[in-house]
């Protein structure tokens, strides 16, 4: 077994030998989702298993995402009947038994204007999505509205030409949080997960037919060893394609990258007590609630700049605004726009064909993953969404294991609940006397089973060991300074974006980015790991330099964009 999924980033050099000495069974290449999901599910068949992951988990698109943990209505339209029923059974299996402390239902409207039409169109379709759902339904059944009612649950849409609506339920998610405890769940079945470290090159067999490991980099001091392995599984999304070239390999998909963009606004900038679904000329535009906030978005464009940090454009941004504008009431100006971020969806394409006449739009290549296997001891995996990150996890492993010596068990993922969630109803029933127990505020302790589940009593130990840590780390926002440090001793966070940018989400919702707390969170990490006053100002900088960087790409402004433009709202 392993060391409870406690992931301490002080005890750094000791997993590292362990990545240098130890013989595993599975290597996995990436720490988003998809390669933290093969981790627990390899691990949880008894294997022996390393995760190296080039930067910090879910440091690329699994922290960029719409954190909707959804069927995806729209691939109904598009006839992926196949992806929508098997998202919607992860769906419910996240809510009601794998991860209810983090998945959890969301409502959206969806404003109808074209009542003929529209009403029996969009009816037929979410019956549809509810029908594929299992018989435990742990979401509510989707229902039809009048205009009337709608604009009472949502006082923000514009009333003209407004017809009715329906409201449905899907489910949502914080999913840097939940691809960290995807890894530390992982880790309590005894997987090594290894961040800021990289594979470099792949290793051979002497005659050359098998992959036997990895040459990795540690890029903390650029030391490399190498990691031996039965088989390597590349889980590494729009990277893919860069490490099948480390093996000198060409798979049998290729990896396509479409940028998607999202805003964030203030909860009062839009009245309303659900999220919204609208239809955009393209594709769909979501308002997805965020606790204080509105997450609203996204774009769909075809992208081929930096992967590691892609940013948001003036356009793209505009583009959201516009795009909202014309269903509201009160437009969105960039004034409330308190934050942009932009993410990388890793589809997959077939390799270019002679002939081709030219991509197709991004908006309508499939979601489905594909698993491949370019060469003996490499099984590679992409596509998918964060919803069917089991099933992926589950698909590469088998693939990756089908030629080793001797059977091994098939998943048990879906009966592995992820930490923090056995024992969650007891802990949620006794939240008033925990709040009593540390003095706390009863929503500071929601705050916490709302992130930690059934470990939420870790970072209370933290407060009752120093009272001072149950301190606000900002002004206004609900994280508290132990949180910075069970992130460091508990979460593996290595530096300050780790803990701004995805342990905590202040980076997308401070108006600040967390900037102002930068040198908070460096004094707190530094203690515990040791860090010179001269690294914790290097750190502090380090931060500030990251928010400027992409601050400077979507240079946003105070001026305004266009307001409602209602003949064009109900287009697509
Ligand atoms: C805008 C947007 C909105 C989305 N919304 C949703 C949604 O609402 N619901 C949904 O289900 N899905 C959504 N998705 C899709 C979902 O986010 C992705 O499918 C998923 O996050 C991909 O995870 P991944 O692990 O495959 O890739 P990533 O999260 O990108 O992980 C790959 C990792 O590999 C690492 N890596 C690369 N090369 C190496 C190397 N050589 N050595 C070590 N590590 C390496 C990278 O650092 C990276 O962390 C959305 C995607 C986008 C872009």
């Amino acid at each position: 077994m392993g060391n409870n999924g406690v992931l301490d980033a002080r005890e750094r050099s000791a997993m590292l030998s362990r990545l240098a000495t130890e013989r595993f069974d599975v290597l996995i290449i990436g720490g988003g989702i998809t390669g933290a999901g093969a981790a627990l599910d390899a691990a949880s068949r008894g294997l022996r298993v390393a995760l190296v992951e080039a930067r910090d988990l879910a440091s690329g698109t699994s922290s960029r995402s719409s954190k909707l943990i959804h069927g995806g209505l729209r691939y109904l339209e598009q006839r992926d009947f196949k992806l929508v029923y098997e998202a919607l059974r992860e769906r419910d299996l996240l809510v009601s038994k794998l991860a209810p402390h983090l998945v959890k239902p969301v409502s959206f409207l969806y404003p109808l204007y074209k009542k003929v039409v529209e009403r029996p169109y969009v009816g037929a379709g979410l019956a549809l999505y509810d029908a594929m759902e299992g018989t435990r339904r742990p979401v509510p059944h989707h229902r039809h509205m009048t205009a009337r009612g709608a604009l009472k649950l949502a006082p923000a849409l514009s009333p003209e030409r407004l017809a009715g609506a329906m409201l449905y339920y899907d489910a949502q998610v914080d999913d840097a949080r939940h691809t960290l405890t995807v890894a530390r769940t992982a880790a309590a079945h005894g997987a090594v997960i290894a961040t800021r470290v990289s594979a470099v090159g792949l290793l051979r067999s002497p005659d050359g037919e098998r992959v036997t490991g990895a040459r990795v980099r540690n890029e903390e001091t650029g030391h490399e060893v190498t990691v031996t392995a039965e088989a390597v599984v590349v889980c590494a999304g729009v990277w893919t394609d860069l490490v099948h070239e480390l093996a000198g390999v060409r798979a049998g998909y290729q990896v396509r990258m479409s940028k998607g963009v999202h805003i964030v606004v203030p909860r009062e900038a839009v009245q309303a007590e659900t999220g919204v679904i609208v239809r955009t000329d393209k594709s769909v535009l979501f308002f997805i609630p965020w606790g204080e906030y509105w997450i609203v978005g996204t774009t769909d464009t075809d992208f081929s700049g930096d992967r590691a940090e892609p940013v948001a454009t003036e356009e793209d941004v505009d583009y959201i605004l516009t795009a909202a504008n014309r269903v509201l009431v009160r437009p969105l100006t960039r004034a409330d726009v308190i934050a942009v971020y932009a993410g990388l969806r890793p589809l997959v394409a077939a390799p270019p064909s002679n002939g081709a006449k030219g991509p197709k739009p991004t908006t309508k290549v499939s979601r489905e993953h594909v698993v491949d296997v370019p060469l003996p001891g490499l099984a590679s995996v992409a596509g998918g969404k964060f919803t069917t990150y089991r099933l992926m996890a589950r698909d590469v492993v088998d693939a990756a294991v089908a030629d080793f010596g001797q059977a091994v068990p098939a998943s048990v993922t879906d009966q592995v609940p992820l930490l923090g969630a056995d024992g969650l109803a007891a802990v949620r029933a006794g939240a008033g006397r925990l709040a009593e127990d540390y003095l706390l505020p009863r929503a500071t302790v929601e705050h916490l089973l709302d992130r930690y589940g059934a470990l939420a009593g870790e970072v209370l130990d933290l407060i009752r060991a120093d009272p001072g840590l149950a301190q606000p780390l900002a002004d206004g926002h609900p994280y508290l300074r132990a949180e910075v440090v069970y992130a460091v001793t508990h979460e593996n966070a290595l530096h300050v974006e780790d803990v701004l940018m995805r342990r905590m989400r202040l980076s997308i919702e401070s108006a600040d980015a967390g900037t102002g707390v930068a040198d908070a969170v460096s004094t707190i990490m530094g203690r515990l790991l040791g860090w010179s006053r001269r690294k914790r100002a290097a750190e502090t900088r380090r931060y500030l330099d990251l928010v400027a960087a992409e601050q400077t790409m979507t240079a946003l402004g105070p001026e305004s964009v266009p307001g409602p433009i209602l003949a064009r709202a109900t287009a697509g």
